[in-house]
C-alpha cells in the first residue's frame, strides 16, 4: 500500500529538479499528478515517463494568477478532487545590492513569493479537511549569500507565509508546511558539465557537514512526509534538509582543515 493511495497532487515546477523527483515518488507512492510548468517539452517528457493514467501535465507560469487557477481547474476535470499543492516552482536570480534592475528583483518575488500565494488561492476551493499544502523555502533566507537580496527575501516571506496560511486554513482542517533544502544537486545552479558540477560541489560541501550536495529525492521524501498523513500533526512549520548546514555549521568540513 503506497502512502498517498488514491490522493491527487498539484505540484508546480514538476517538470524538473525537485518537483520532478517528487511527481515520480508521488507517484511511486499511489497519487495522480498534474505538472505544471513553463516548458511544454519537459512537461510532456514527465507525462511520458510517468503515465497517462497517473500524470497531466499543464502548461502554466506561476506569476499569472489566470494561469495557475486554469492549472487547477485542468486538475479537478481530470482526476475529480485534489489533496495535495506542492507549491515548488521557483528561480534563483543574482541581485546584487547596486548593480539590479528592478525587473529582475521583482521578477524573483512574483515567482517565489505571489505565484506561490496565488496557486494556493487557486487550489483552496476544492481542498478539505485533511488536505496538504507544502511551500518551498531555502536555507538561503538565513544564510546572508552575497547577491542574493530577492532571493533571500523571498524565501523568507515564504517561511513566514506558511505560519499565514497555517492560522488561516487549520479551522479547515488544511495543513502549510514549508520545505526547506539546502544546496540541492539539481538544474536552478545552471551547471552544464560533470566538470562544472564536481567545482561546485567541491566549494559547497566544505561548508555541510554531511560533505555532499543533497539530491532532489532526498528533499522529495520530505514533501512526501509532509504530503503524507504520517505527518498530520505537523502544521505550520519549516522541515530543512540540508546536510546540517544551518544547524551544526561547525562541523563543516571548512572547520576541521588542519
Ligand atoms: P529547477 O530544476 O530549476 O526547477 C524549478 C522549477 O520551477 C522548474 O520546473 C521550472 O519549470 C519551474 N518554474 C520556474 N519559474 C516558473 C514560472 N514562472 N511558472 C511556472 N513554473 C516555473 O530547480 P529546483 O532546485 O528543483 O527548484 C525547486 C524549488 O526548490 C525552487 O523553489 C527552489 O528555489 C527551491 N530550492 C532549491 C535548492 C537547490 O539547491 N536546488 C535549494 C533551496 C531551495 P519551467 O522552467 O518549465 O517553468
Amino acid at each position: 500500500m503506497g502512502k498517498l493511495d488514491g490522493k491527487v497532487a498539484l505540484i508546480t515546477g514538476g517538470n524538473s529538479g525537485i518537483g520532478l523527483a517528487a511527481a515520480r515518488l508521488f507517484v511511486t507512492e499511489g497519487a495522480r499528478v498534474v505538472l505544471t510548468g513553463r516548458n511544454l517539452a519537459t512537461l510532456n517528457a514527465a507525462v511520458e515517463e510517468l503515465g497517462n493514467e497517473s500524470a497531466l501535465a499543464v502548461q502554466a507560469d506561476a506569476t499569472d494568477p489566470e494561469s495557475s487557477a486554469k492549472a487547477v481547474e485542468a486538475a479537478i476535470e481530470r482526476f475529480g478532487k485534489l489533496d495535495i499543492v506542492y507549491a515548488n516552482a521557483g528561480i534563483s536570480a543574482p541581485t546584487p545590492v547596486g548593480d539590479t534592475e528592478l525587473s529582475t528583483f521583482d521578477e524573483v518575488l512574483r515567482v517565489n513569493v505571489t505565484g506561490v500565494f496565488f496557486t494556493v488561492q487557486a487550489a483552496l476551493p476544492y481542498l478539505q479537511k485533511g488536505a496538504s499544502v507544502i511551500l518551498t523555502g531555502s536555507v538561503l533566507a538565513q544564510a546572508g549569500r552575497p547577491g542574493g537580496s530577492a532571493y533571500a527575501a523571498s524565501k523568507g516571506a515564504v517561511s513566514s507565509m506558511t505560519k499565514v496560511l497555517a492560522s488561516e486554513l487549520s479551522p479547515r482542517g488544511i495543513r502549510v508546511n514549508n520545505v526547506v533544502p539546502g544546496a540541492t544537486r539539481t538544474p536552478i545552479w545552471g551547471q552544464n558539465t560533470p566538470e562544472d558540477w564536481a567545482k561546485l560541489e567541491a566549494g559547497m560541501s566544505l561548508s555541510i557537514p554531511l560533505n555532499r550536495l543533497g539530491e532532489p529525492e532526498e528533499i522529495a521524501k520530505v514533501a512526501l512526509f509532509l504530503a503524507s498523513d504520517d505527518s498530520s500533526f505537523i502544521q505550520g512549520t519549516d522541515i530543512t534538509a540540508d546536510g546540517g548546514a544551518g544547524a551544526a555549521p561547525m562541523g563543516a568540513p571548512i572547520y576541521c582543515l588542519s
